[in-house]
């Protein structure tokens, strides 16, 4: 599974609430890790269907 934020992303920390493993916000800005993505999967589904402006991309 990859994971990325478009420029659409507001900063609402939503997603990081959801999924602190992957999520993280920088600058008003959510930035992904990589490295927690897999055994969390479920969550980042979760994440991006609860973003606000639907900045989330997910693809397998
Ligand atoms: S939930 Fe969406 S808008 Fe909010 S910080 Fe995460 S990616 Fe950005």
């Amino acid at each position: 599974m990859r994971v990325s934020i478009s420029s659409k992303c507001v900063g609402c920390g939503v997603c990081s609430a959801i999924n602190p493993e992957v999520f993280e916000i920088s600058i008003n800005f959510a930035v992904v890790n990589p490295f927690y993505i897999t055994g969390n999967e479920e969550s980042c589904i979760d994440a991006a269907i609860e973003c606000p402006v639907k900045a989330i991309d997910i693809r397998e």
